[in-house]
């Protein structure tokens, strides 16, 4: 007897985003936004500060990149470079192994 292959993901496949460092779609839960805070980039740790955002892999090869780059002033459409300083903290802090 067949059945019908059903689709595990109740019709909506996870929302994406763009990872501003290597450009690899990732599901959004699983990518750090960021935020501007004038000249500072900040990491929005519950999702809920307003504004423009961009999306890292929380992993200092993506920062270092993006920071290569200059994805973050593109991103947040300014001019200047921002100061990604908290954002660095942020994931020297952040223990390696979430899983
Ligand atoms: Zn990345």
């Amino acid at each position: 007897m067949r059945q019908h292959g059903k689709l595990e993901y109740g019709g909506h496949a996870a929302p994406q985003r763009t990872c501003v460092g290597c450009r690899v779609r990732t599901a959004k839960s699983e990518l750090l936004r960021l935020v501007r805070v004038e000249d500072h980039v900040v990491p929005d740790l519950r999702g809920r500060l307003p504004g423009r955002g961009a999306s890292l892999h929380p992993s200092m090869s993506c920062l270092e990149l993006a920071e290569r780059r200059r994805a973050l002033p593109r991103a947040f459409r300014v001019p200047g470079p921002l100061d990604v300083s908290r954002v660095r903290a942020h994931l020297e802090g952040e223990p390696r192994n979430v899983m």
